[in-house]
């Protein structure tokens, strides 16, 4: 064992994905509440309002379990409460809905899951920084996957993407309740008694988690700071301690590219999943 260790977050850090899946997760909800009885919530004749919910709960939620998602954003949509609730009990919804939310969280999970199936297969590349990155911090520091992704599904993403398992001393995600969130996981490797743990993330959500664990963190915003993160810790690791905040152009892509997927499902002719992610990749730049 070395002494200090390094755990990764998987999407949006490891993986170009993490705006996509924000898209995919407010559609994936609004599907599931169409196609069962929780469609007395939505408004299909003007879904602009309903959307800005969604956003809300996504917003605070991005990097979080798909469970806790979709139990935040649900909560969002109904009450205007973007924050994570027990679900069915804590949504506070009649008891005929209580009993049909199985069959939204199905709808959810399936509907999530194809979508990022197709985008993953067509757009989702690993940074390029990242695969010659990690090898070498693997030299120096024990390494961890940290991540929201179900466990079942991110040592097949971790090799689909082309890293090497080897590198990892523990490769963790998220229980298929919607458990072992990050915190817990960051948790868990600081309880091996590394002298110091940093984890590296996208989400702002990413620092609360760090700050739970007591870790630090590192933000990944874009592939350059591989490099940096390189440099960096090999003088000790960095900390970045404020959180930071969306911007009026990321709200502007997923609110217009959900907004397109939903017109669709309203319309009668809903997207195929490949559809759906090319809907979200044309025109990308003009959006973003
Ligand atoms: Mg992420």
């Amino acid at each position: 064992m070395k002494d200090r260790a390094i755990a990764f977050d998987f999407d949006g850090t490891l993986v170009h994905s993490g705006f996509d899946k924000g898209v995919h997760i407010m559609y994936a909800v609004y599907a599931a509440c169409a196609a069962t009885r929780f469609r007395r919530f939505l408004h299909p004749h003007d879904p602009r309002g309903d959307l800005e919910r969604l956003l809300r709960g996504l917003l605070q939620h991005t990097g979080a379990p798909r469970f806790q998602q979709l139990a935040a954003l649900l909560n969002s949509l109904i009450h205007d409460r973007p924050v994570v609730v027990e679900a069915p009990h804590g949504l506070e919804v009649d008891p005929d809905l209580a009993a049909e939310y199985d069959c939204v969280r199905r709808t959810y999970d399936v509907t999530y899951t194809a979508l990022n199936d197709a985008a993953a297969r067509k757009y989702w590349k690993a940074y390029p920084a990242a695969l010659e990155i990690v090898p070498r911090l693997a030299v120096d520091f024990d390494l961890f996957i940290a991540s929201g992704v179900p466990q079942d599904m991110l040592e097949d993403d971790l090799a689909r993407h082309g890293y090497d398992r080897r590198l990892f001393q523990g490769i963790w995600g998220a229980d298929r309740q919607g458990g072992a969130d990050k915190a817990e996981l960051l948790g868990r490797i600081k309880a091996r008694g590394y002298r110091d743990v940093l984890f590296v993330g996208d989400a702002s959500r990413d620092l609360e988690y760090a700050r739970t664990a007591g870790v630090k963190l590192f933000r990944i915003k874009d592939p350059e700071d591989f490099h940096s993160l390189a440099a960096l810790v090999q003088r000790g690791f960095p900390n970045r301690a404020e959180p930071w905040t969306w911007t009026e152009t990321d709200k502007r892509f997923f609110r217009s590219k959900t907004r397109r997927l939903v017109e669709a499902l309203l319309a009668g002719r809903p997207l195929s999943p490949t559809e759906a992610v090319d809907a979200i990749h044309e025109e990308r730049r003009a959006c973003r």
